[in-house]
């Protein structure tokens, strides 16, 4: 006993530490003993499970426990006096829900308490070196005995696994793991949540969805690994795109949604959709070769055209599917007289399996023809459709709804049957042409088609030409090379249709063996006008062309004007409208002799831009009157107007074109009934061939009028304005402008 003791002497062990002493009391730490509270505090701090903080009056940073730091990488001192609120900061993502929407910054200012607030070192984010790092703070502020505040005094812990795994989770959540864009359940949240705001604040928030065009054929030609490409890079143009205009997602699918806040110029939308069109058209570098897909794009705009989101989403989604029953490639905004048209294109594509079975549809004859002799060397088929219900509907409408299904097959095999027949008619020197879908022609049986076509007719393969687009060279190159190898040993002739308006990639002529080049008829529509570039484009296309040995077509031709300057650039074949639309056979072999076939020139001298005739009710304002006219025809600068005695020319007018759009417009021309005006802000298109106003009258001045808040009513409908009331209300609806406060008055007045 007494050597122990001696040894306990010696060590400094305390009797506690013994385990042998069982009867010594227990050492407990004095409140008072604040040497050994420091050690057991020290202890503490050097454990890593927690830490503390202190700050002081200023929120400087003034103490914080060694091995925090140590966790940071960073020196103590890099630390110490720095301001709190410089080196955490709270999650913009807020996953925290406690905490979600109050700053630390605010919160310290408030000198609130803080428990388990989750905050991220910045200096490791910002520098990128050092791990990323989140602590869970709490802390108090301390006051002296005076009251006044002398800093906080808190813990930490690091929590930086956890919440990560947090982050992550949330992410798959809201995000698509494919794009990283947001997914439907995060763009439904953000719209509700931006209209909701905006309704309050008054402001325009446009929706834009998109769905790609062509994409099934990417899944089904190159496999689904080089869909899921295209999407990814899809995705990536469309970030290039909108910038921080808006925010991005994708629902599923080949289907996309962008919210644009603050945005309702409808020319600005329209320049920003069809720039997202031509960029998402670009091909696709994937694996194995280039895909080639499209978009169509559907816009509404809240409060115009609705207010809640089902409204607006619902909206949005009619537009794009007018835009893609228009064709491809095409944007639209949404209009009052829109009707459920995703609901028609399945109803459309059912209609069209029945019509092919019914021998319903027909291939009308266009005539291609040589310029020197006014000579028809060829005819191409285009197929038409007379709907019972609907009347005729367009191929470009209906073939890419069959495309969507496999019975584009079909139909292109129907037509190249019939093409074959129905050209046997005609003398020997006259060819046909037939339109071959990229589906149609990577399909496995394509080849064998085209052969027992020519065998049941007894067609010369050299009189069948096939017009390819460039989107077969986005199946397997292997196929499509052993595809253009069988069709050149049948000995029929290849033509490469609407080049100019995709990639036109020259390496595609190289490769593949075309007899023939078609120019767009874009091009053709354009080159009369100041655009200078586009006879350009139509020369260079015709010099590479005969370089390669190969024939040119020059599609589209209506007018004199185009038909000299296209023949000055070289062009010795047209098909075009100045020779002939297409032509159902019977009228076809009316026309021809049974030698040769040659049509002369026909048309107006000059190629005019689209007036479209229209013949739609308007309302007319001036000053205190409202009047209903006719309008006969609508461009871009004016529009003619009948239904107004005895306007002077000069006077100021607005118009009134329904849904909102009002135009300012100053009488150009008056006879009798007729009067012609020019607007003073021109119109923009809707993306369909029609033309609206850059803006529309808001329905927030209307709901301070005492109407209820919804979207635009179709047609014109009273609004209790005065007349120089209409005109100001014209004027903010053209020019965009904040509404004018005599307005504003009027109107709460
Ligand atoms: P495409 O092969 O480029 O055919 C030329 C289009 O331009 C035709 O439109 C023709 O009517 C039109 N066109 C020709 N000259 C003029 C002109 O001077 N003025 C104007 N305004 N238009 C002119 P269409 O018949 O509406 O056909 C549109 C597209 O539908 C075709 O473009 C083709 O891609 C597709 N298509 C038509 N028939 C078939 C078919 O049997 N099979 C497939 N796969 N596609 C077809
Ligand atoms: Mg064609
Ligand atoms: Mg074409």
């Amino acid at each position: 006993m007494a050597v122990k003791r001696l040894f306990q002497g010696l060590t400094g062990r305390h009797a506690a530490a013994d385990p042998e002493a069982d009867h010594g009391a227990a050492a407990v730490i004095s409140p008072n003993d604040a040497a050994r509270r420091l050690e057991l505090l020290d202890d503490f701090e050097s454990g890593g499970f927690a830490w503390m903080w202190a700050t002081d009056a200023q929120g400087r940073l003034i103490y914080v426990s060694a091995s925090a730091a140590e966790r940071l990488d960073r020196p103590l001192a890099e630390l110490l006096a720095q301001p709190f609120v410089a080196l955490f900061e709270t999650d913009s993502e807020n996953l925290d829900e406690r905490n979600a929407g109050r700053p630390l910054k605010f919160q310290l200012s408030a000198r609130n308490k803080l428990v388990d607030v989750t905050v991220r070192f910045i200096p490791a984010r910002l520098s990128g070196s050092g791990r990323g790092a989140w602590w869970s703070i709490s802390g108090h502020p301390k006051f002296d005995a005076g009251g006044n505040f002398l800093g906080y005094r808190g813990s930490a812990k690091d929590i930086t696994t956890e919440y990560e795994r947090k982050l992550e989770d949330s992410r798959l959540a809201e995000y698509d793991s494919l794009t990283g864009l947001a997914n439907r359940h995060r763009m439904t949240r953000r719209l509700e949540s931006t209209l909701a705001a905006y309704k309050a604040a008054k402001r325009s928030c446009t929706l834009m969805m998109l769905d790609l065009d062509k994409f099934k054929q990417v899944n089904d030609m190159m496999g689904h690994p080089a869909g899921d490409e295209v999407l990814r890079q899809v995705a990536q143009r469309l970030q290039r795109v909108i910038g921080e205009r808006g925010e991005i997602g994708r629902l599923g699918g080949d289907e996309f949604q962008v919210i644009l806040p603050d945005l309702d110029d409808r020319g600005k939308l329209g320049e920003l959709a069809a720039k997202i069109i031509q960029i998402v058209s670009q091909p696709y570098p994937v694996e194995g070769g280039r895909a080639i897909i499209g978009t169509s794009v559907g816009l509404a705009i809240a409060p115009y055209d609705g207010v809640e989101r089902e409204e607006i989403v619902r909206a949005a989604d009619l537009a794009l599917y007018a835009a893609k029953n228009g064709g491809r490639g095409a944007f639209r905004f949404f209009s009052a007289d829109l009707k459920d048209e995703a609901e028609e294109r399945r109803m459309l594509e059912e209609d069209l399996r029945e019509a092919l079975a019914a021998d319903q549809l027909e291939l009308h004859y266009q005539p291609v023809v040589r310029t020197a002799d006014s000579m028809v060397v060829g005819c191409e088929a285009l197929m038409r459709w007379e709907h019972p219900e609907r009347g005729p509907i367009g191929p470009a409408a209906f073939i890419s709804v069959a495309e969507e299904s496999s019975l584009i097959i079909q139909l292109g095999e129907w037509a190249l049957r019939r093409a074959c027949q129905d050209a046997m008619q005609w003398p020997k020197s006259v060819r046909v042409a037939v339109n071959v879908s990229a589906v149609q022609f990577a399909s496995p049986g394509f080849p064998a088609i085209v052969t027992s076509a020519l065998a049941a007719s007894g067609l010369d393969a050299e009189r069948l030409e096939l017009e390819l687009t460039e989107s077969v060279f986005m199946g397997d190159s292997e196929t499509t090379d052993e595809t253009f190898k069988v069709l050149k040993q049948l000995g029929v002739r290849l033509a490469l249709d609407d080049f100019g308006t995709g990639y036109s990639s020259l390496s595609y002529l190289r490769s593949a063996p075309f007899d023939k080049l078609k120019v767009d008829k874009s091009f053709v529509d354009s080159c009369t006008q100041q655009d200078q570039n586009s006879a350009k484009i139509i020369a260079a296309i015709i010099g590479l062309s005969d370089a390669l040995g190969m024939e040119t077509t020059v599609e589209g031709v209506e007018a004199f004007d185009q038909l000299e300057l296209v023949r000055s650039k070289g062009a010795k074949f047209i098909q075009g409208w100045i020779y002939a639309k297409a032509l159902p056979q019977a009228e076809l072999l009316e026309a021809m002799g049974s030698e040769s076939f040659k049509i002369e020139p026909n048309g107006p001298d000059r190629h005019r831009p689209d007036r479209r005739s229209v013949f739609r009710r308007i309302g007319i304002i001036h000053e205190d009157h409202r009047y209903e006219a006719v309008m006969r025809d609508l461009s871009t600068t004016g529009a003619r107007i009948d239904g107004l005695v005895g306007v002077p020319v000069g006077t100021g007018l607005v118009i009134d074109l329904g849904g909102g759009q009002l135009a300012v417009a100053e009488v150009t021309r008056s006879a009798d009934a007729h009067i012609a005006v020019e607007f003073e802000t021109p119109l923009v298109s809707d993306g369909a061939g029609g033309l609206v106003t850059r803006h529309r009258v808001s329905p927030y001045a209307l709901a301070a009028a005492g109407m209820p808040l919804a979207a635009l009513p179709p047609g014109n409908y009273p609004l209790s304005l005065g007349g120089e009331g209409w005109r100001q209300a014209a004027v903010h609806a053209g020019g965009g402008g904040p509404l004018s406060t005599g307005l504003q008055s009027r109107i709460s007045g």
